[in-house]
């Protein structure tokens, strides 16, 4: 491949420190005003790294916020009961996060005396915290020399190199990279240029405090197939009388959400009778049509009647929050 621009790995020292203190710069300047970027509390910055995986800035700050306010230490969440911590990350999706969460706030109560670990290494070894979430909690919180990569920036590595880098060579490239200085920043500012400039389909190279040393200037675009969603169709009934409604708890040992409570899934299809509501969820790769019918549960129905003012302490499934919430009845 012939690149027509300076490319900061093969550009020498002196460019890669330009690089460091441009990128520094620019994102002390113009960092989003997120409520994790103002921390620097281990507690903090992991339940935010956590709430962001697989899921949007917007949608975190609501629960970040929410969650804080319920568990404002380590302490009070090792101390709470799993259905309190999943009640509250009802929503949000991808429950095996608060569980795994929740776990590790108990191991470092349990076995560090409620300090966090302050290296990556040691870090990895709590429930649910992999290289990349290590990563940025030694970096940001302890400023340990550490680099992160995401999707975003493995994005930036590689139009600014203008190659396709996998697998260990990402992590060693961003390491080469890396501001051992303020390393915690440095992580941060990568992961913010891929969020807000460095684009996916359009990056924003006019806007780019390092496009002197980027290889590409968003020529290259990385190959990806885009995913392929799969489509279903699911109908629910919605009953409710008296300030109640009919739930039903989703079994043990399912593998999707155990314990979370929804509404009753209806299997066939009343013909000629509209729903009441039709609405449009995702979950990983399926898109689902979804049809609610409001309509009293037969006698021997499985379920129970849960008062409106008990829902916000349960843990619902993200779609039963949705119908329940255009019910009016949260
Ligand atoms: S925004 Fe453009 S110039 Fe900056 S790293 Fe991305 S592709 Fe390169």
């Amino acid at each position: 491949m012939t690149l027509e621009h300076g490319n900061v790995m093969t550009a020498g020292p002196d460019a890669r420190r330009h690089f460091k203190r441009s990128l520094l710069h620019w994102y002390r300047r113009n960092r989003r005003d997120l409520p994790w970027h103002r921390d620097q509390d281990p507690y903090r910055i992991w339940l935010s790294e956590v709430m962001l995986q697989q899921t949007r800035v917007a949608a975190v700050t609501e629960y970040y916020g929410r969650f804080l306010k319920k568990f404002p230490s380590l302490e009070k969440l090792a101390s709470a009961r799993e259905v309190s911590v999943l009640a509250l990350w009802s929503g949000l999706g991808y429950y095996r996060r608060a569980r795994m969460l929740h776990q590790a706030a108990r191991v470092v109560v349990r076995e560090h005396a409620g300090k966090f670990p302050n290296t990556a290494e040691q870090l990895r070894h709590l429930p649910g915290i992999g290289r990349y979430t290590a990563a940025a909690i030694a970096s940001i919180a302890f400023n340990q020399p550490v680099a992160v990569v995401d999707g975003n920036v493995e994005r930036v590595l590689q139009r600014l190199f203008g190659q396709i880098i996998d697998g260990e060579e990402l992590w060693s490239s961003a390491e080469a990279l890396l501001n051992q200085q303020h390393p915690g920043d440095h992580n941060q500012a990568m992961m913010e240029l891929g969020a807000t400039v460095c684009l996916p389909r359009q990056p924003l190279c006019l806007r780019c405090p390092v496009s002197a040393w980027c290889a590409t200037r968003g020529e290259v675009q990385s190959p990806g197939t885009p995913s392929r969603k799969t489509k279903r169709e699911i109908r629910y009934a919605l009953s409710s009388r008296n300030g109640s409604v009919f739930l039903v708890k989703r079994g043990k040992n399912v593998s999707l959400m155990p314990g979370f409570w929804e509404l009753p899934e209806i299997s066939v299809a009343t013909p000629r009778v509209k729903p009441w509501l039709t609405l449009r969820h995702s979950i990983t790769v399926t898109n689902y049509t979804v049809d609610v019918f409001r309509r009293q549960p037969s006698t021997n129905a499985d379920g129970t009647w849960v008062r409106s003012s008990r829902l916000a302490a349960l843990p619902l499934t993200g779609l039963a929050r949705k119908i329940l919430n255009a019910a009016g009845l949260i």
